[in-house]
């Protein structure tokens, strides 16, 4: 073939699409499909990074205006055929251009770490004789010499440091071609197996038997349906997971387990490394681009078999993979909601389909949009009704009016702060969760009902004590508190509502010999914080941990034999429409984490909606009744799964050219529905309106069919950029988003 495919590393319209590159002599056996290349591009020849997707002997332009290409970078391919294929199904899935998908997909950076190592060089002539002139003199170089005569194959630096010496005398072997110098590239580790207990398997109980043996019949049918493994908190999943593993390895495949975030679950991901050592990795954003790109490379080379990661690691280059599981499938996370706006789940499922490997999506609480594809006989479906200890933890629902009306204010109800005591008193652990950070919610006065507001953002500022400082949640913004009103001078200018800060205030007012841990977003913001109250907590060095949503998931603490849920009504008042799913999920995983062990849990879910279908359904451990009452909600409603919602949101810090743009863009929606029967949303201002000092406002559309919707929005789009100027605004689309508010 003459000519390479190439597509160039820009993000713009204008250059997404192929250009075709002459392949010189010189780099015809060097250059293979998923190579990355340097090509000198438009007007200027500036030599730009470029991906080859392609080989062909056909060009459609005049052969004497077709370039060169310049260079071949690595001697490694970055894109598999099936990769190539991925971006493609992305950037047509996620209306983006391929460059921006093929970035997605590869390692920020492409640079091995390299180091030298000095050896002999035995294929000089009289290499022996010339060796033994120099050792017979008392110099650096001999001394080097020796060493290496003994000790070939060593890093330059480490014979320096041995022998005290500078580099100057290995310099000069090297020039006079006695000793070689080579590059080694070497892959940091990210993980420490020593650190870790050796673990084998245990011996599954009937039901994850069950489940692992209809998963191996599927993988064995080699069925191209996703499995979905519906198993209770507590359920062994992840002893399944890590069987399943260890058989698709014997079959000498590859793995990728998706975990939400690791450093959410850092048990998670303990034991994988436990159980299989060297041959898992990890990668996570907490990585530097180096250490990815290096865990990258070892997939690459065939030198791990599973990694374990989140959302990106399902870029991981296997060349021979045989599974994919993702651990908490409804997890919000598996969304990107940066370009390209992927869902995980999407890839992952094509990717199977790609290589011949099989997709299993785990969770106590499948998403409903997951669940619905059971019912439809899209994907199979195996369940474990029961924990591991025989043992689900015992849920109460306190219906928080009624402690008001007996008067009591505080932010425990009588029946919680009783298993508090209680629980302190037996030496038990309690994990208390509110899924909300900072002190209080916001300032306001009671006299005039004025709140105060951060002046970037229409959010109420959250009240923080440690700092006795009012902070926006949104743009970090800082303010000293009032003494008096802003509005009406009064001083009755107070905080209300409850954080996490404050529940802990409380706990050391009336349990103060109780030992406390808290973890939201405050208190996590070093490196390995997260790790280190998790642990801290697990080693009993703490009675009671108070967190956020960071707390809900994943974690397996023995003692914890109490979970106090202080206000389940936060995520129930969402305005939007998954919010009683979040609810219910949230609540599950919560009251999950109590009685995993061989003692009885305990769960107490404070409410002012006791009555709501989510709340009631958690507290009866009923997944199956939440789904049906949900997905006919669903169904009424026009909401996923029977819709597809496309948000789009236009931002700028001149409201009425926003409002403009907008409103045009609606007008054009509106016109070209005459044929199409979607539901547009009138123009509204976004849940947060203004967020540093950007005016925002949104269009909700739902379609039944996605391939449509998507078309007529990127048309609708296209003729407002034609239109109106919007180069000082930022247009954001959004499919099937995780939030639409
Ligand atoms: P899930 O992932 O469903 O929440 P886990 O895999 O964390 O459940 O299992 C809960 C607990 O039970 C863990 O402490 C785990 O080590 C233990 N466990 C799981 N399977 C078995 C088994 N077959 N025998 C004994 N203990 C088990
Ligand atoms: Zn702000
Ligand atoms: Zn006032």
């Amino acid at each position: 073939m003459k000519y390479a495919e190439v597509i160039i590393d820009i993000t713009n319209e204008n250059v997404d699409k192929i250009f075709h590159y002459a392949i010189p002599d010189n780099l015809k056996e060097l250059i293979f499909i998923g190579m990355r290349v340097f090509v000198p591009f438009g007007f200027g020849n500036r030599l730009r990074e470029g991906y080859v997707i392609g080989f062909t002997n056909v060009i459609e332009i005049d052969e004497s205006r077709i370039k060169n290409i310049y260079s071949v970078p690595d001697n490694y391919i970055i894109f598999s055929k099936t990769m190539i294929e991925i971006a493609k199904f992305m950037a047509e899935k996620y209306y983006c251009s391929l460059s921006e998908c093929l970035q997605c997909i590869m390692p920020k950076i492409m640079k091995d770490k390299g180091e030298k190592y000095a050896i002999i060089n035995y294929d000089k002539e009289n290499i022996n004789e010339i060796i033994n002139k120099i050792i017979s003199k008392n110099t650096q170089q001999s001394k080097v010499l020796k060493f290496l005569l003994k000790n070939d194959n060593v890093k330059t630096v480490d014979i320096q440091k041995i022998l005290n010496v500078t580099l100057s005398p290995i310099k000069t072997l090297e020039k006079n071609e006695i000793i070689k110098i080579i590059t080694k590239q070497v892959k940091r580790n990210v993980v420490n197996v020593e650190n870790f207990k050796k673990t084998e398997h245990l011996n599954l109980n009937e039901s994850q038997k069950n489940a692992f043996n209809f998963i191996i019949k599927k993988i064995e049918e080699k069925s191209t349906k996703p499995i979905v493994l519906h198993g209770v908190t507590g359920s062994g999943k992840t002893e399944v997971y890590l069987q399943l593993i260890s058989k698709v390895l014997k079959k000498g495949k590859d793995a990728i387990m998706l975990v939400p975030e690791i450093s959410l679950t850092p048990q998670t991901v303990e034991r994988f490394i436990s159980r299989f050592g060297e041959k898992v990795s990890v990668t996570h954003s907490k990585l530097s681009d180096g250490e990815r790109f290096d865990q990258w490379k070892k997939a690459k080379d065939g030198e791990i078999k599973i990694m374990v990661g989140a959302r990106s690691a399902i870029f991981t280059p296997f060349e021979n993979l045989g599974i994919i599981i993702i651990d908490e499938e409804h997890e919000s996370t598996y969304k990107s909601e940066t370009t390209p706006k992927y869902n995980v789940k999407e890839i992952a499922e094509q990717l199977c389909i790609l290589s011949n490997a099989t997709l299993v999506l785990g969770s106590a609480t499948p998403s409903i949009d997951t669940y619905y594809k059971t019912q439809i006989n899209e994907y199979d479906l195996i369940s474990i009704n029961n924990r591991v200890n025989e043992n689900m933890p015992n849920i109460n629902i306190v219906d928080m009016r009624k402690e008001i009306e007996s008067g009591n204010m505080s932010v425990f109800s009588r029946p919680l702060f009783e298993a508090i005591k209680e629980n302190l008193k037996n030496n038990m652990q309690t994990i208390l969760f509110l899924n909300r950070r900072g002190h209080s919610t916001f300032v306001s006065c009671r006299k005039c009902g004025y709140v105060m507001e951060c002046k970037n953002c229409n959010v109420s500022y959250t009240y923080h004590s440690k700092e006795h400082k009012l902070v926006c949640h949104y743009c970090n913004s800082e303010e000293n508190v009032p003494t008096i009103c802003p509005s009406c001078n009064s001083k009755y200018i107070k905080y209300f509502g409850v954080g996490t800060q404050k529940i802990e205030e409380q706990i050391e007012k009336y349990f103060s010999n109780a030992k406390v841990l808290r973890m939201d977003m405050d208190t996590t913001s070093k490196k390995n914080s997260h790790q280190n109250i998790l642990e801290d907590f697990k080693n009993h060095k703490a009675d009671i941990l108070i967190g956020t949503q960071m707390i809900a998931k994943g974690l397996d603490f023995p003692k914890v034999s109490l979970v106090g849920v202080i206000a389940a009504d936060i995520t129930l008042n969402t305005g939007d429409y998954k919010s009683s799913e979040n609810t219910f999920q949230l609540l599950t995983q919560v009251a999950g984490r109590a009685g995993r062990a061989n003692i009885k849990g305990n769960v107490f879910i404070q409410t002012y909606t006791p009555e709501h279908y989510s709340i009631v359904f958690a507290k009866n451990n009923d997944y199956i009744g939440f789904y049906n009452k949900e997905i006919v909600e669903r169904k009424i409603m026009f909401y996923p799964p029977f819709s597809n919602i496309f948000f789009i949101m236009i931002s700028g810090d001149n409201e009425n050219n926003v409002l403009n743009a907008i409103k045009f863009l609606h007008n054009v929606m509106l016109y070209y529905n005459q044929k199409t029967n979607f539901y547009i949303s009138d123009v509204a201002k976004a849940y947060v309106y203004k967020v540093n000092n950007q005016y925002r406002y949104k269009i909700i559309i739902r379609a039944e069919e996605e391939t449509r919707l998507k078309n007529f929005v990127l048309y609708c789009i296209n003729i407002l950029k034609n239109k109106i100027d919007t180069t000082k605004l930022s247009i954001i689309l959004n499919l099937n988003p995780n939030y639409i508010s």
